[in-house]
């Protein structure tokens, strides 16, 4: 073991942290140490801004090919809770949020790999939601739906990426990541990207000029060891690349799925993995707390060990709640504020740039 002392110095004082730093944190017994470090590397990137957006999430479809044991969205078909959205059902969708949702700048998209659905279908999708919503950024695909959408229709991955983006696609979401170890992803989900496939969805992406966000689900069957590893992949492509915008992780939810003999992670064990991925990530601007699999509480309690974006108002959430999440599936923009204020961190509503958008008074900084 590492003298932590000495490691706590480098964390506190923004020097890179090696595998064996990061291991040291996780075993050092004083939460809050790692948390100080944590909060004092999120103010020298972020200062006192604590960011939200107001987004609208939509799920396509949740009939899926791959039958992830993780997953507690995915169904066949034929099941009773199936559904698959066609154009006009998206057409729908769109009025009812322009109708219904102020100051909307960020669409979110991911779904399911539907077995049947040609790649064309989803170049419509894209090109509706910009006809219908030309100012608003379209976050759509994770790397396993890119992956899906190069074996169906032959493409290779960047000829994927560069149709979409020319359909009008802004931005990637970095879900799919799981833990980059194929030994772990076959048992979670052994059907869908390998880790080198995320990776070079990723790099591709990047190249296009396409920015993503990066993901980490832990709390299932990974060590320690394997979750540190996959924060430093993750931070070797952002020194290659520098795409990615804000790194999420996601506690592993395990109701409704293979795996609901296993048990969700405490709050102790979150909050220290956002802390970690604070420190180990230093070439990351952004660590997100994604309310909806935290809990509002939780997320909130994030913004004190390293965490500067609450991410958004969502909307209709479907993939999440399907793993029991009892979180409401949407959340208004006053709340969000009111959650960050009582911490103390000034509320600054942003585009999917980190550009500060509205003006309200005491809230947004210009
Ligand atoms: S995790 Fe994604 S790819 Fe796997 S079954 Fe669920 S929807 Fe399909």
């Amino acid at each position: 073991m590492k003298n932590t002392e000495s490691v706590m110095d480098k964390a506190k004082n923004g020097r890179r942290l090696s595998f064996e730093d990061a291991l040291a944190l996780y075993h050092h017994e004083d939460l809050l140490e790692v948390a100080e470090a944590a909060r004092m590397a999120k103010e020298r990137k972020s200062g006192n801004r604590v960011f939200y957006n107001v987004n609208r999430h939509l799920n396509l479809s949740n009939i899926c090919a791959a039958g992830c044991p993780l997953c507690a969205f995915a169904c066949g078909k034929n099941d009773e809770t199936a559904y698959a959205m066609d154009i006009e059902d998206v057409d729908e969708l769109l009025t009812e949020t322009m109708l219904n949702v102020t100051g909307l700048t960020e669409m979110h998209m991911v779904s399911s790999l539907h077995p049947e659905k040609p790649f064309s279908f989803y170049e419509e999708v894209i090109r509706q939601i910009k006809r219908r919503m030309p100012d608003v950024h379209l976050k759509a695909f994770t790397p396993v739906e890119i992956v899906h959408f190069s074996s169906i229709s032959g493409l290779t991955i960047r000829e994927v990426l560069a149709r979409l983006k020319y359909a009008g696609l802004d931005s990637l979401p970095g879900g799919g990541a799981e833990i980059l170890d194929d030994e772990i992803r076959k048992i979670i989900c052994p059907h869908k990207a390998t880790s080198q496939e995320w990776i070079e969805v990723m790099e591709t992406a990047h190249s296009l000029g396409l920015p993503t966000n990066a993901t980490m689900l832990y709390g299932h069957v990974e060590t320690i060891e394997q979750r540190i590893r996959h924060l430093i992949t993750l931070r070797e492509i952002q020194d290659r690349t520098g795409g990615f915008q804000a790194f999420v992780s996601f506690p592993f939810h395990p109701e409704n799925t293979a795996l609901s003999h296993l048990k969700r992670v405490s709050a102790w064990e979150d909050m220290k993995m956002i802390a970690l991925a604070r420190l180990v990530l230093d070439n990351f601007d952004h660590i997100k707390a994604f309310w909806m699999m935290l809990t509002l509480p939780l997320a909130q309690l994030s913004l004190a060990f390293g965490v500067d974006d609450l991410d958004g108002t969502v909307q209709e959430e479907r993939i999440i709640h399907a793993a029991g999440a009892k979180t409401g599936s949407g959340i208004g923009k006053a709340e969000l504020v009111a959650l960050i204020q009582e911490t103390g961190y000034q509320p600054v509503e942003r585009d999917t740039f980190y550009q500060p958008v509205g003006c309200e008074d005491g809230v947004v900084e210009k």
